[in-house]
């Protein structure tokens, strides 16, 4: 009856798409020791290096003491702590939106978002490239998915144009989390408006990264009041751990009621909370680190460009290297790793096929001489 795992398995490892986990004893940031050794870590999507800032380690140690460890059961049965409470008025003033509602990881902020907005009926368009835990809400909802290549928003125009619905509701990254590149929010804004539909997107990567203060694409693009909800992580630039969706009071209050992923599960840590809170203080005040960030992206977008490799549409920390086949990229990755450089080989089914590549984010704790390295490596192996 199991023989399927065992076969599955064999067929993954057969094919080079094999996946394991690995044990890492130190993280730093910048650099991380695994096996033993010390390595530079371009995989890690701790932007701006908030993730061991002592600010966060005091604040969720101070939390820790007062409220305890786990907070026991979901909001709506045993309520929530003011950690919770200031968290979504900080997150919701930051994003300047009228009201925030915090889940316990950005993949269930998008699963809670988008099956509570749309279902059976409805219709729910996304860009290809979108993250899994979208494509994974759409699914859930119900509601009919349809997906346009790549930022063909010509073909989404076509979609909300042809395909009968009661509702629809456009969904996309902003920031796209193996190649990127930046969504046009405008033109996405524009069509969805003229059409009728709900916009939703993910600043996953762009929180703390992207526009002024960090406060996303959507800031960037000046386009926050024409999106119905924009979700974001913690988890990411602001080092902590959690999702949130900021949108209208009414919007939030609906999500309450609706949003399974918010409803049905424990609510994050108060620790967890007072760490994220003091995360979004320091990225509001975080030039000088988005400055040292965005000056690595061009360093190696350029030092990558001279050196002949595809780095794709990247425009932003997140910067692939297309090699194209699996083993190739794994062969890469391990020629990283011999020159003391952690940065993982990405293989279909993550990407499409024959786009295999190694991933970097860049992050602001790296150094000049971190980025400095990585070049050498890079033009090594190039
Ligand atoms: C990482 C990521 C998420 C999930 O966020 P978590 O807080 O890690 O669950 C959602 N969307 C995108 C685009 C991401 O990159």
């Amino acid at each position: 009856m199991m023989d399927f795992l065992s076969r599955e398995l064999a067929e993954q490892k057969d094919k080079g798409l094999l996946r394991t986990l690995r044990r890492a004893d130190a993280l730093q940031g910048r650099a991380i020791v695994m096996d033993g050794r010390e390595l530079l870590c371009f995989c890690s999507n701790n932007y701006l290096g908030l993730a061991n800032h002592p600010d966060l380690i005091e604040a969720a140690k101070n939390a820790l003491e007062r409220w305890g460890v786990g907070a026991g059961a979901s909001r709506l049965i045993s309520g929530h702590t003011a950690e919770h409470e200031e968290l979504e008025a900080e997150l919701a003033a930051f994003e300047r939106a009228e009201a925030a509602l915090v889940f316990p990881t950005g993949y269930m902020a998008n699963l809670g978002v988008i099956s509570a907005l749309v279902g059976k009926g409805d219709l729910v368009v996304g860009d290809k490239l979108n993250h899994a835990s979208l494509i994974d809400g759409c699914r859930l909802s119900g509601a009919r998915f349809r997906v346009y290549p790549h930022g063909r928003l010509d073909q989404l125009d076509r979609l909300l144009a042809g395909v009968p619905h009661r509702r629809a509701l456009v969904v996309t990254d902003t920031v796209f989390s193996m190649d990127g590149d930046v969504a046009r929010l405008r033109d996405i804004a524009e069509i969805a408006e003229r059409r009728g539909a709900m916009v939703m997107i993910d600043e996953a990567h762009a929180t703390g990264v992207l526009g002024p203060q960090g406060r996303g694409a959507a800031a960037a693009q000046d386009v926050e009041g024409r999106v119905l909800a924009r979700v974001g992580t913690l988890s990411k630039a602001l080092g902590a751990l959690g999702g949130f969706v900021v949108g209208s009071k009414q919007l939030i209050d609906y999500l309450c009621n609706r949003a399974r992923s918010f409803i049905y599960t424990t609510a994050p840590p108060p620790a967890v909370c007072a760490a994220a809170r003091a995360g979004l203080r320091l990225a509001a005040e975080s030039d000088d680190r988005r400055a040292r960030l965005w000056r690595h992206t061009r360093r190696v977008l350029e030092r990558a460009a001279r050196l002949g490799l595809d780095t794709g549409a990247s425009e932003t920390p997140i910067i692939p290297i297309i090699v194209g086949d699996a083993e190739r990229a794994v062969r890469f990755s391990r020629g990283l790793l011999e020159r003391g450089v952690l940065a993982p080989a990405i293989r279909p089914p993550t990407v499409p096929n024959h786009t295999a590549r190694i991933r970097l984010s860049l992050s602001a704790a790296h150094t000049d001489e971190d980025i400095d390295r990585l070049l050498a490596a890079l033009a090594d192996l190039a």
